[in-house]
């Protein structure tokens, strides 16, 4: 398949509104889009991006106030999308009939969130509702480039909307809002503390294993690059010729690439580019260097955590 590379939503949203798969940039990572109602295109968004059909997929909406028609929204769901809707957050909600299966892995719920994005809303405003999960090959990090997601897809997909790299750089925070208090699955952009503030019952999953029962994604491997991620305390460098470096601190000199973020939303922005650098470069190791568990460095480690265990 030839992949059409493009600037302009209008022809991304013509090749989707066909039936086509295109990826799109958003404000977290780039997604692979398709019609969330047409069950043959979400398929093959299953098949080009080798996905467990068990891994359920995000609905992305132009306007909350779609959610009505893909979700029996609840009161919490409702006050989470008017206080966060568009932006960065996914809300788990009971499903309406009429998605094909693949997209919820027969949970009975569904994931919906509004992106924030210029491009990707001028492109829902002419499709409607979209899945899109990230647009990387199953297990690879998440591409926050349309050059990243081209590595990963061309010739996979029909097209690519080349937008800018994205603000935020790690998938969103997806919280159930099927109960009477948000339940954080997937820490992302919108923190634990940002959730407090406006919904002070907020919390975590507690245990991985009520994690994987509850969003089934998160038992996947994910977000690995070929080169061995270590997870290193601050300043616990150890400079080699074949290992990238990536933390707030500046490593001793010896490393083949070090990425130094000043603060921890740069960090979150340039971790998955600098994962698939240090690929580009075929090094074996990456020293990431750990940041407190406090705010956005919940969803850092989080991701950190996962790509060293893979
Ligand atoms: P991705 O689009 O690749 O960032 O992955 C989507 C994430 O959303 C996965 O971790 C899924 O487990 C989660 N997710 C999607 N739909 C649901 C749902 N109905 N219930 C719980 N989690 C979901
Ligand atoms: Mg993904």
């Amino acid at each position: 398949m030839r992949t059409l590379l493009t600037r302009d939503p209008d022809e991304a949203a013509a090749v989707l509104r066909r039936g086509g798969l295109c990826v799109l940039p958003t404000e977290t990572v780039y997604g692979l889009a398709a019609l969330a109602y047409d069950a043959d295109a979400v398929r093959r968004v299953f098949e080009a991006k080798g996905r467990p059909s068990d891994n359920p997929l995000i609905v992305h909406l132009g306007e909350a106030a779609e959610a009505d028609e893909v979700a029996h929204v609840t009161a919490l769901g409702g006050d989470l999308l008017r206080a966060f809707a568009p932006g960065p957050l996914t809300v788990v909600l009971p499903a309406r009939p009429g998605l094909p299966p693949a997209v919820t892995a027969g949970l009975g719920t569904v994931a919906v969130r509004v992106p924030l994005a210029p491009l990707a809303r001028a492109v829902l405003r002419s499709t409607g509702p979209l899945v899109a999960p990230s647009a990387n090959r199953s297990g690879r990090p998440s591409p926050t480039t349309w050059a990243a997601a081209a590595e990963d897809l061309d010739g996979r997909v029909d097209a690519i909307l080349q937008g800018p790299p994205t603000t935020v750089g790690l998938e969103s925070t997806v919280v159930d809002a099927t109960g009477d208090v948000p339940l954080v699955l997937r820490p992302g952009a919108v923190t634990l503390d940002a959730l407090e503030a406006q919904f002070p019952a907020s919390r975590a999953v507690a245990a991985e294993a009520e994690q994987t029962r509850r969003s089934p994604g998160t038992r996947h491997r994910h977000y690995a690059p070929r080169a061995q991620v270590h997870l290193v305390a601050p300043g616990d460098a150890s400079p080699s010729g074949d290992a990238a470096w990536i933390g707030l601190s500046p490593p001793p000199s010896g490393y083949a690439l070090a990425t130094v973020c000043p603060d921890v939303e740069a960090y979150a922005r340039q971790l998955f580019d600098a994962f698939r650098r240090a690929d580009a470069a075929q090094l074996s190791r990456i020293d990431a260097e750990a940041v407190p568990e406090v705010g956005l460095g919940v969803a850092v480690m989080d991701r950190l955590r996962r790509a060293a265990a893979g």
